[in-house]
């Protein structure tokens, strides 16, 4: 296994930098063992940041991987975005502690600067990001006497810069609602949201909460599959729990097998909330969002070369398309043939399709405070530059039913 990348920046437990999972559910806790792609997330964010401080100070940085450059583009365009704001002070990785702020916690900013914070983004667009900014402004706006602050969030692979002012009482009453959800939901268990991030969560195995939300949701899986499919069960089976499914084989067996079948239907439910979306037809809950630069070659200029380049080399070039998409065109083409699932993998998509929620407006409240900047380092601007390895998943089968469980 890969030595997972350190973090140059170590958090405090409730540093702000938790609370972009914690605005979603309060209980979330990290995995101590992250997979290799979070590894790899987590390491080119650290680059990201690297070069970021390198776009706006001018020192050099080093950095050998196949997409240093990438980075290095995406780096200077934030740094572009940064400097638009003609900001004066501007200081880079700026730690924020609140040693009298029950309870205490701190975290670094990106980059502030006399009434501005910046935070870079590698991935997607997640609105929880803004709690974590309220967090960061909050320290800033105590210290420097200020009663508020206009925050930006740079998502620097679309390009997508997001600008918002936020008063002092309004980041104190985000701060409040997020360390008070917190420690109900650690010390009483309370308030636990279950969603799309459980997932990632070390506490999916024994959570009540995603047990609840899970139930209805296999046994519609098990209404939706095919009758060959349903697992013979045997006498005193008893209902599915997130616990049993983690430590029962044919409780696990049980819940795998009605997974399994909710993933193709979710396949194809997601292909059409896709194919809606893409022909402009609103679907409540969802949007697209690029992945990566905003420029693109539309589909009929694509075809248009591709006598002349290639088919091969564009699609190669390319990388590879949906499940569901290519299911479609397989069925088309080969109507009588299955489908054959090994030649599936896991992977990034090239559009993803994100869960949307409308943002709550936060009820302002004041808060005494009371805080330190330290070390922040002086700026002003650089050179160019690194590699994320991915191993690919192995991947789970289905078998027959009636030989598992009869
Ligand atoms: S598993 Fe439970 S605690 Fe963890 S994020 Fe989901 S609902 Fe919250």
């Amino acid at each position: 296994m890969a030595k997972a990348p350190s973090d140059p920046r170590p958090h405090h437990p409730l540093s702000p930098s938790n609370w972009t999972k914690w605005v979603k559910c309060p209980g979330f806790e990290k995995l101590r063992d992250e997979d290799e792609a979070s590894r790899a997330r987590l390491e080119r964010g650290n680059r990201a940041h690297r070069m970021l401080e390198a776009a706006l100070t001018g020192e050099p940085v080093q950095d050998s991987g196949e997409d240093a450059c990438d980075l290095w583009e995406q780096a200077e365009w934030a740094a572009g975005e940064i400097m638009r704001s003609a900001p004066c002070n501007l200081r880079v990785e700026v730690q924020l502690k609140m040693p009298d702020y029950a309870p205490k916690y701190f975290g670094y900013a990106d980059v502030t600067a006399d009434g501005h914070v910046w935070d870079l983004k590698t991935g997607y667009f997640d609105d929880g990001y803004r709690a974590q900014l309220a967090g960061y402004a909050l320290a800033v706006m105590d210290f420097e006497m200020r009663s508020e602050l206009t925050l930006h969030l740079l998502y620097s692979e679309c390009q997508r810069h997001e600008e918002w002012t936020l008063t002092y009482v309004e980041a104190a009453a985000i701060a409040r609602d997020v360390l008070a959800a917190r420690a109900a939901a650690v010390e009483k268990r309370e308030g636990l949201v279950a969603g799309e991030i459980c997932g990632r969560c070390a506490l999916a195995g024994t959570c009540p909460a995603l047990a609840a939300a899970a139930a209805p949701a296999v046994e519609a899986a098990v209404e939706l599959m095919p009758a060959e499919d349903v697992p013979h069960l045997p006498a005193g089976a008893g209902p599915l729990t997130s616990e049993s499914v983690t430590s029962d084989p044919l409780a696990a067996g049980r819940f795998l097998f009605a997974f399994k079948a909710m993933e193709d239907i979710a396949g194809r439910a997601e292909a059409f909330v896709r194919a809606e979306l893409l022909d402009g037809r609103p679907v409540p809950g969802f949007e697209l969002q690029n992945g990566s630069s905003p420029s693109y070659v539309p589909a009929e200029e694509v075809v248009r070369w591709a006598s002349s380049i290639g088919a091969d080399r564009i699609i190669t070039a390319y990388g590879g398309m949906p499940v569901a998409s290519f299911k479609k065109l397989y069925a088309q083409v080969f109507p009588d043939k299955e489908f054959p699932p090994a030649i599936t993998h896991q992977g990034k998509g090239f559009k993803r399709l994100c869960r949307v929620k409308p943002r709550k407006s936060k009820k302002a409240k004041a808060l005494p405070l009371s805080l330190q900047l330290s070390e922040p380092t002086n700026i002003h601007n650089p050179t160019c530059p690194a590699t994320i390895l991915q191993e690919k998943p192995r991947t789970l089968s289905r078998c027959n039913p009636a030989s598992t469980f009869s």
